[in-house]
């Protein structure tokens, strides 16, 4: 069984950025910024618009963090959040940017992603891009998908021919990834079935999977019984679980009963450390490719 490092993985790809960045810099080209605006205070928000904070500095590029207060005392006007929005997408020196969801429940998500142009739609939401993806044109693609196809790369994993099982349908994993995977080309050509909450027999499908991706939310819900000997297994679930023995008081749980399941793969990612580090890794990709379109 091969553990798929995804800290790792990234770390190099981080590092091959900060070199083009540098080389941009020496060719007198712009340093990427990407902004990033943030509503309230959820946990889960405040850590992942930290981690790609401290990715920009790691690759060398310009960031910029907008903090929208809202409380249920006070909660945002969203013409407020739709201001701020309309100044970065009219901000030459932004090359792209995110509003990290989810947002508060009064504030209507889709017209925030769409209210983003699409050419600085760094996280690949907006319908343009995923119209492009699904027609197979240049886009900014969806950072959860990216990372996992770049991962398998990276690690020789062939998806051509291979019958890759989703378990998840949400807009920005199962969705996506099915749509990059079935195009014709390289890391692509696999034969893609998409299960959800109504998939019956579950089970039996996910034993056919050459390629088994979680992305359901749920902490070990993929037991060994479920999984094909020698498969590949990507664990895309990241559950907050209650832990006293931690200092935050909880713990990252996949999706994946990790200790049964890995020794039936060939090849696992684990949580943490796997297809996290390559999603923000993805948006830091898409941000330098934003600044290539906008040289
Ligand atoms: P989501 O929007 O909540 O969607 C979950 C999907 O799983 C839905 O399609 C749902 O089916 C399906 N599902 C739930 N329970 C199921 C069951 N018992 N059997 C079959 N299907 C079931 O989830 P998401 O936003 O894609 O996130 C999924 C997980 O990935 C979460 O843990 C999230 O934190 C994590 N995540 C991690 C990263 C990363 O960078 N590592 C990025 C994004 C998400 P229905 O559609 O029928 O409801």
């Amino acid at each position: 069984m091969q553990l798929i490092d995804g800290k790792a993985t990234a770390a190099a790809i981080k590092a091959e950025i900060a070199q083009e960045v540098e080389a941009r810099k020496n060719a007198g080209l712009k340093v990427p910024h990407l902004a990033a605006i943030l509503v309230g205070h959820d946990g889960g928000s405040e850590t992942y618009v930290a981690n790609k904070v401290k990715a920009c500095a790691d690759c060398g590029f310009k960031s910029t963090l907008i903090r929208l207060e809202s409380t249920y005392e006070a909660p945002l006007d969203p013409n407020v959040l739709m201001a701020e929005i309309d100044k970065l997408n009219n901000d030459p020196d932004v090359d792209g940017f995110i509003v990290q969801l989810p947002l508060p429940k009064h504030i209507d998500e889709q017209a925030v992603i769409e209210a983003i142009l699409p050419e600085k739609d760094v996280d690949g939401f907006h319908p343009v891009n995923v119209g492009r993806q699904s027609v197979g044109l240049p886009c900014f693609h969806s950072a959860t998908p990216a990372g996992i196809v770049e991962l398998l790369r990276r690690y020789g994993i062939s998806t051509a021919g291979k019958r890759v099982v989703i378990v998840g349908r949400s807009n920005i994993v199962g969705k996506p990834l099915a749509a990059m995977l079935m195009q014709k080309g390289a890391q692509a050509d696999a034969t893609v079935t998409v299960c959800h909450s109504h998939t019956p027999d579950l089970p039996s499908i996910m034993r056919q999977a050459d390629i088994l991706v979680a992305a359901l939310g749920r902490p070990g819900f993929v037991t060994a019984d479920m999984v094909a000997d020698g498969a590949v297994v990507i664990d895309v679930g990241t559950t907050r679980v209650p832990d006293a023995s931690r200092k935050s008081g909880f713990r990252l749980s996949g999706d994946v009963d990790f200790e049964n399941v890995a020794p039936k793969c060939s090849a696992i990612t684990p949580v943490p450390g796997g297809v996290g580090p390559m999603t923000i890794v993805s948006l830091m990709l898409n941000t330098l490719q934003a600044a290539k379109n906008r040289d």
